[in-house]
């Protein structure tokens, strides 16, 4: 099955890159490797990848100019693997398209669930896109967008016109970081730096009134940077009901 999913990994970095293909490679994934900008770019122009994992620091050109000119033909997701204290990077990645991150020291078992959380967005987004746009479900959470009410295990939840225009950003953008700047220019229509505390005190009670339905972590908080809605399987819930 994972044969047919391809990959590639941009990275320097010739420890995190053999981590990254041993890993891929036992897992039976299809991966090609770019060392640096541009020979990543050839790569991108000639074959069609279903993720792509990638370095900000490449010897040649900025990991964030690739993303750049990658978006500018690719809509496929992009994963940026950074350090752990560079959330100017982390930001500037996912303002230039990237749809998360990776963050450096990672293990193979988080590298393998992010992978699999990307392929399981795009399944969804490939199944459902063009079919059904006016009903959201993710998990335990269903959005009826036309009547713009918002269901937590079949009951109706009460959410304010901000809390309901959160969810449905994340919704529709479910499996990606949204970053804070992105979220307020998309909701406060003129929005000043101050308003990013009103932001944060909005999510948190868009938070309570979902997960105190549900078990499950729906939108992940990257301090710093944003804010992600996690796609959640059913399997995930039956897992998590055990
Ligand atoms: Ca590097």
């Amino acid at each position: 099955m994972n044969e047919s999913i391809k990959i590639l990994v941009v990275e320097d970095d010739r420890a995190v890159r053999n981590l990254i293909s041993t890993t891929l490679k036992i897992n039976k994934y299809e991966y090609d490797i770019a060392t640096d900008g541009n020979s990543a770019l050839l790569l991108m122009t000639s074959n069609k990848y279903d993720i792509v994992f990638i370095d900000l620091g490449l010897p040649d050109i900025d990991g964030i100019d690739v993303i750049k000119k990658f978006r500018g033909f690719s809509t496929i997701p992009i994963i940026v693997i950074s350090a752990r204290t560079n959330d100017e990077d982390k930001i500037e990645a996912l303002d230039a398209g990237a749809d998360d991150f990776l963050t450096k020291p990672f293990n193979v078992d988080e590298l393998l669930a992010r992978v699999r959380s990307t392929l399981r967005r795009i399944n969804y987004s490939e199944n459902n896109s063009v079919e059904d746009n006016t009903i959201f479900e993710n998990g335990d959470i269903r959005i009826d967008f036309p009547s713009r009410t918002v269901y937590i295990k079949g009951n109706e939840i009460h959410l304010m016109p901000i809390e309901y225009s959160l969810l449905c950003l994340l919704a529709n953008n479910v499996g990606k970081v949204l970053t804070h700047q992105y979220i307020l220019k998309s909701i406060w229509v003129n929005y000043l730096d101050s308003d990013l505390s009103s932001l944060r005190v909005y999510m948190t009670s868009l938070r309570k009134k979902i997960e105190n339905e549900t078990a499950d972590k729906y939108i992940q908080t990257h301090i710093g940077v944003g804010y992600k809605m996690v796609r959640i399987s059913k399997s995930d819930l039956e897992n998590n009901n055990e």
